[in-house]
């Protein structure tokens, strides 16, 4: 997480992907996925069960991550070209399959967000136009 957050940063080229690298770390804190990964490690969980779990927490950042940058008012096609940037560079190479790995395989990666897309730009044009209540 805060490992990946360093490593992710200088991948960033404007800011709508910078807000994608946010996106995706605020969400982690958001859902409480450090004090899940200990609860589960404490549980004594197998490491494909925990790897499974730990990939499981980056697709829900992705998606999380993806609707707070869209609300926050940046633009989401730039969380794929993000990704898409991240899986075309030089990190996509020797890189372990995706069952033995704690993060999602790119392809996975773009394939939601590719998904999620439609949803949280029209999630965000609900809101502008008042279709959505703020709660209050
Ligand atoms: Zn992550």
């Amino acid at each position: 997480m805060m490992v990946v957050f360093t490593a992710l940063l200088p991948t960033a080229e404007n800011d709508d992907q910078l807000a994608t690298v946010l996106g995706h770390e605020m969400a982690h804190a958001l859902a409480h996925h450090a004090s899940e990964r200990v609860a589960r490690e404490q549980s004594g969980a197998n490491i494909l069960r925990s790897l499974s779990y730990a990939r499981m927490q980056e697709s829900e950042a992705d998606h999380i991550g993806l609707f707070l940058m869209t609300f926050a008012g940046y633009e989401p096609e730039q969380v794929v070209a993000f990704w898409e940037r991240m899986h075309s560079g030089a990190g996509a190479h020797g890189r372990p399959p995706e069952f033995l790995s704690d993060h999602p395989s790119d392809e996975h990666r773009v394939r939601d967000l590719r998904a999620w897309l439609p949803k949280a730009k029209a999630a965000k044009k609900a809101f502008d136009g008042g279709r959505i209540a703020s709660g209050r």
